[in-house]
């Protein structure tokens, strides 16, 4: 596929538009990556200019002033604020446990799947059960570990920031929608809105996708030996691991001993994100504050050869 940057392709001959006439509307490689994308979760899918992008545009289409959303507590602290910012709007968003089912009287139910950082893995059955329309987050288990709209998902919601596109070198969201016609109104509110994914990060979107099977099958692997090893630590207090995916978190003693855990290590980058080729390792606690535990290290786990990540994890930990 090769890029193309225009944002203006010519009527025919009639005066009449193609399929391409303005960027903002739909572009080629966009379309192909949507479609590679929408393969890969079994939905019809569309990209926007960030994760948070694509959960404000589902926001927008999805709810209504008075309506309430079900979070999954314990998910990414941005999804939580983005809901707090709508408030304004009239939206209310309430957190539950999605190991459970969703509460009654939410319009809408907000799964992920695995929460970031507390990792855990959603009940999707007792979500499809609820009458609201589910959305799940898969930005960490990634189409290969999980298709949601096979399990009762009305929506796949993507940070293909991480995982999708895996080389922490491009923002970008998606979300792929169970029924076409709910994509066709999506992708209406995306051109009126303008939360619109550009060329680049698409095409470099549809590079990555060539190896995202290779990349997650060996992040996986590297990431359940290394839950292991780190579980049987004396300075490790607990690990979360769903077994599925690249991500872990863990803790230690406190916060001061997570700090110095972070800025110990000299393989594993001191940085925020996931599902990068680069292993990267934060302490949360900075962000999110009372939501995590102050000694809490996320471990988004790379490519590296596991037992040059296993060193500088026990290096690290000697500072505790
Ligand atoms: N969903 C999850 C699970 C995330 O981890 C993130 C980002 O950290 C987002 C959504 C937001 O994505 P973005 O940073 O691409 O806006």
């Amino acid at each position: 596929m090769s890029l193309d940057r225009s944002t203006i392709w010519p009527y025919d001959e009639r005066g009449e538009p193609g399929e391409f006439m303005y960027q903002r509307y739909a572009h080629p490689t966009g379309v192909a990556a949507e479609r590679a994308v929408g393969e890969l979760e079994g939905g019809t899918a569309l990209l926007f200019s960030s994760g948070t992008g694509a959960a404000l545009a589902l926001a927008l289409l999805l709810l209504e002033p008075g309506d309430t959303v079900a979070l999954a507590a314990g998910a990414y602290f941005g999804t939580g604020q983005l809901f707090a910012e709508l408030g304004r709007w009239g939206i209310r968003c309430v957190e539950f446990d999605q190991t459970g089912p969703p509460p009654d009287g939410a319009q809408l139910v907000w799964l992920e799947a695995p929460a970031n950082p507390m990792l855990t893995l959603p009940d999707l059955d007792a979500a499809a059960a609820h009458p609201a329309p589910v959305v799940v987050d898969s930005t960490v288990a990634t189409p290969i570990h999980l298709r949601p709209l096979e399990h009762g998902a009305d929506y796949v919601l993507h940070s293909a920031t991480k995982y999708l596109a895996g080389h922490h070198d491009v923002l970008l969201g998606a979300v792929v929608c169970k029924r076409p016609e709910d994509a066709e109104r999506l992708g209406e509110l995306r051109t009126r809105t303008g939360i619109v994914a550009a060329p680049d990060p698409a095409w470099l979107l549809l590079r990555s996708l060539q190896t995202l099977r290779a990349r997650i099958e060996r992040q996986t692997e590297t990431a359940r030996e290394l839950a292991k090893r780190l579980a049987t630590h004396p300075a490790v207090q607990l690990v979360r691991y769903p077994g599925i995916g690249g991500l872990i978190s863990f803790d230690v003693a406190d916060g001061e001993a997570a700090r110095r855990v972070e800025t110990s290590t000299k393989l594993i980058v001191n940085a925020t994100s996931l599902g990068g080729a680069r292993t990267t390792m934060e302490s949360r606690y900075r962000w999110e504050g009372e939501r995590v535990p102050a000694g809490l290290l996320r471990l988004s786990v790379g490519l590296e050869e596991i037992d040059a990540l296993w060193v500088d994890l026990e290096g690290a930990l000697t500072q505790v």
